[in-house]
């Protein structure tokens, strides 16, 4: 349990490194997570690995020989706005921690590791997430530089200030020839595993996503004047077809439909909605469930339109499942079972720098249970108990890999 504890309390102190005060916000490129960075550099070093800072802000310690097979171990240091203390951190201390664990037990690995905290997942200052694993994998787009924050500063601007090096990106490119993959423990920010009463579990797949803006136009007029059965009202047919998007997604196992966004126009309380823009995030762990189920729901807006006498616009982009590799991933439930606990595989519903990664290197995932599968908020909890499980699990796989 001393690891586990340990690892807690590091969390605790990195939350102290925040660009608010009284709250947890650490986004990419600012003094607050460059010092998380050294902080956790120092604890790199103290257990015995060589640390490197790379263009981005990627901060890496490595443990073994240069000829050494690699295994990189990592997540990320950077949070949303007012953020819990454990999405992404807890993965980058939980790596520490098994190799500080396997140190004190005279244990030696048979191949290399490389614990990789990355500057940005969230992409809550620029609006483009994985900036930092993007970088590590060589698919960093060198526009993205001209980026501007909410502030008005540049992403080059703000790299270089921090001390980072916008003109060197491209050279943050991990060559894959000797890495063996990569693995993340990362908390689960769903309540599957809690309503199971379970500590952990293995990811099968990253969740693809298909993001979409409706907008339903239709007739704003007189709400006094106008008679029901002459309406042409846009919001009552978004409404029925959000119900529509609802019933799909509850009939289908695993399928998760949101309409997060509403915009009326006029937006007005007397006068009956002409324009109702609104957005749809759909996502499910299998592709061709998710385009499926896309499809549908258009059909069902062009339907629900049409009775209705408006007009309907669907624009949408998507990104794909990541399906992680079947074979670390056995290595990763016989490490569970190995530890004394029931194998329970889950798909994650968010996404997470292994769907980077995994273009260059084979990724397995372990979920923490968190209380109440809260995330992205400061009630971000886990236990003692569940972390201490999560570091047992992972030094066996560790251990169990070549
Ligand atoms: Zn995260």
């Amino acid at each position: 349990m001393t690891y586990a504890a340990a690892v807690l309390r590091r969390c605790d102190d990195l939350a102290a490194f925040s660009e608010e005060q009284g709250r947890l916000t650490r986004r990419f490129a600012t003094p607050a997570l460059w010092q998380a960075g050294e902080t956790v550099g120092e604890w790199m070093e103290a257990a015995g690995m060589a640390v490197r800072r790379d263009a981005i802000g990627n901060l890496i310690g490595r443990l073994g020989d240069a000829e050494r097979r690699t295994l990189l171990i990592g997540s990320h240091l950077d949070t949303v706005r007012d953020a819990g203390r454990y999405d992404g951190t807890l993965g980058v201390l939980v790596a520490i921690g098994c190799l500080e664990r396997l140190r004190d037990q005279g244990r030696s690995l048979p191949h290399a590791v490389e614990v990789v905290a990355f500057a940005d997942e969230e992409g809550t200052r620029y609006g483009t997430s994985y900036l930092g694993s993007r970088a590590f994998v060589g698919c960093f787009e060198q526009e993205w530089l001209e980026r501007r924050d909410a502030d008005g500063v540049k992403m080059r601007e703000a790299l270089s200030a921090v001390g980072g090096s916008p003109e060197g990106i491209a050279g943050c490119r991990r060559e894959p020839e000797d890495l063996i993959g990569y693995y993340e423990v990362h908390i689960e920010q769903g309540p599957a595993l809690e309503s199971q009463d379970l500590s952990l579990g293995v990811v099968t797949a990253i969740a693809g996503q298909t993001g979409a803006t409706v907008t339903f136009s239709g007739v704003a007029g007189h709400a006094g004047t106008v008679p029901m059965s002459l309406r042409r009202d846009a919001l009552t047919a978004a409404a029925e077809w959000i119900l529509a998007a609802e019933t799909l997604a509850r009939g289908q196992d695993g399928l998760v439909a949101t309409a997060g966004r509403l915009t009326l126009g006029p937006g007005v309380g007397n006068v009956i909605p002409g324009r109702a823009e609104l957005s749809l995030d759909l996502r499910h762990a299998e592709d061709s469930v998710r385009i499926r189920a896309g499809a549908e729901l258009r059909r069902r807006a062009e339907a629900i339109a049409a009775s209705r006498g408006v007009e309907v616009e669907w624009r949408s982009h998507e990104t794909a499942a990541v399906s992680l590799s079947p074979e670390l991933t056995e290595h990763l439930a016989k490490a569970v079972v190995a530890s004394g606990r029931p194998v329970v595989r889950l798909p994650s519903g968010a996404g997470h720098d292994a769907a980077i990664v995994s273009m260059i290197a084979p990724a397995a995932m372990l979920f923490v249970r968190c209380a109440g599968g809260v995330s992205h908020n400061p009630a971000e909890s886990v236990t003692v108990g569940d972390v201490a499980a999560a570091i047992d699990v992972t030094t066996r796989f560790l251990e169990s890999v070549r």
